[in-house]
């Protein structure tokens, strides 16, 4: 029977940037995902924030040019324009780096498993039996520990008695090209309590890319009929008469906070899989990639220990605390539906004091989970 020190499920971000971590430590690691290549189906609009560009090098060529101008719309439309002096957000171009990604993967001595569901997993002395349903067959495989990078409704949550997501959100959204850019690259952000019930209608224009998506609450809202509305509202904003669409991505966004429960001596989660998304802004590219940078030092500290305490520090009571405000926020914002009160909100952004609240919720610095890097910079180092 093959045998790895550790099989990850789910080559997303989280699942990509964990096992090259992993790899270049020179562990036995299986990397699984139940797509056939990781340029299909995309979930992300991919917007990274300056605070991940800072401490992760992604590469280059997998971003789109820098933005640093944000204007934020109230349901009539009106609009109100934030600027910072830094360019604040890049749009990854989320194909090409989870290939580039895999790359580094397959360097690392990462093997690598497409076209493979996890199905379950039995618990053994001094490990365990993961069952994966591949291509033609259904294989048995032995590991010493199991990690669950598999997205918002994670299976291996599930199997491991670990917390699950209860709380998201749905995001839809069309990639164009050919939008001319009349300005600056800009992310627009729509308050629209019908079309994105509980979040943000946006349009992410780097110049080269244009995404046009909506978001909210499932039970409020059909996403591909909002979506659609969306569209058709933003024409005497954006000339989209010439745009091609050539993708449509869309997904969950776990809004609950950071699960309790997500480590056991078993396995652990990482990314979507353990609810790594800032509640309020429905950001998680940045949490998974600290996360993941986390459960990487310490299932190293594990496997090469063996000592359970190393799972101390990997758990979610420990993060939450910097979620209570965020969490808060993102209550007040999914109960206000009333257009009116709404507007009001908006035309409240303006004075001085809320209005620095809005600069900080989009350029703020904080980020989740505040794992310090320095910690990890030999590992990091590493995979950069
Ligand atoms: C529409 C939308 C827009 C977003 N935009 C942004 C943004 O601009 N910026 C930002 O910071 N965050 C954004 N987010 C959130 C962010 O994309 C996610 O938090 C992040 O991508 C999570 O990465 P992940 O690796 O944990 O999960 P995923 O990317 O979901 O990866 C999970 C992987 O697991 C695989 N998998 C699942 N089950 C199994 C199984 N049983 N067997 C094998 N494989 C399995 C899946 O195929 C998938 O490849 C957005 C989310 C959505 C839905």
């Amino acid at each position: 029977m093959e045998e790895y020190d550790v099989i990850i499920i789910g080559a997303g971000l989280a699942g990509l940037h964990c096992a090259r971590l992993l790899g270049r430590s020179g562990f036995r690691i299986l990397l699984v995902d139940r797509k056939h290549s990781l340029d299909q189906s995309i979930h992300t609009t991919g917007i990274f924030v300056r605070r991940t560009l800072e401490d992760f090098a992604i590469p280059e060529e997998c971003l789109g040019p820098g933005i640093s101008d944000v204007t934020l719309y109230s349901p009539s439309r009106r609009s109100m324009k934030l600027k910072s002096e830094h360019q604040e957000f890049r749009i990854g171009r989320m194909g090409l780096l989870y290939d580039q990604y895999l790359t580094q993967c397959l360097h690392a001595r990462v093997e690598w498993s497409p076209e493979t569901s996890y199905l379950n997993h039995s618990v053994i002395p001094q490990g365990l039996i993961v069952r994966l349903d591949g291509r033609a067959t259904t294989k048995s495989v032995r590991t010493r520990y199991l990690i669950g990078a598999d997205g918002a409704k994670s299976r291996v949550a599930q199997d491991l008695q670990l917390d699950a997501n209860r709380e998201w959100i749905v995001g839809v959204e069309d990639v164009l090209t050919g939008v001319p850019l009349d300005g600056p690259p800009g992310l627009h952000c729509f308050m629209d309590p019908v079309r994105a019930p509980g979040y943000l209608a946006w349009v992410a224009h780097d110049g080269e890319e244009t995404h046009i998506g909506v978001g909210g609450y499932s039970s409020m809202f059909t996403p591909v009929k909002a979506l659609e509305s969306f569209h058709d509202s933003i024409g005497n904003l954006f000339a989209l008469k010439q745009a091609k669409r050539i993708e449509r991505r869309g997904g969950r966004i776990p809004v609950g906070g950071v699960l309790r429960r997500i480590a056991n001596n078993r396995g652990l989660l990482i990314g979507d899989a353990a609810g790594a998304v800032s509640p309020l802004t429905a950001g998680g590219l940045d949490p998974c990639l600290r996360l993941s940078t986390l459960a990487a030092s310490v299932v190293a500290a594990y496997l090469e220990t063996g000592n359970e305490d190393a799972f101390k520090s990997y758990s979610g009571e420990l993060f939450r605390a910097r979620f209570a405000s965020r969490l808060w926020m993102r209550r007040l914002v999914a109960n206000i539906r009333n257009p009116l009160l709404l507007e009001l909100g908006c035309a409240a952004l303006r004075l001085p004091l809320l209005s620095a609240f809005a600069w900080h919720v989009f350029f703020g610095r904080g980020s989740f989970p505040d794992v310090p890097m320095q910690e990890h910079r030999r590992l990091l180092a590493d995979a950069n």
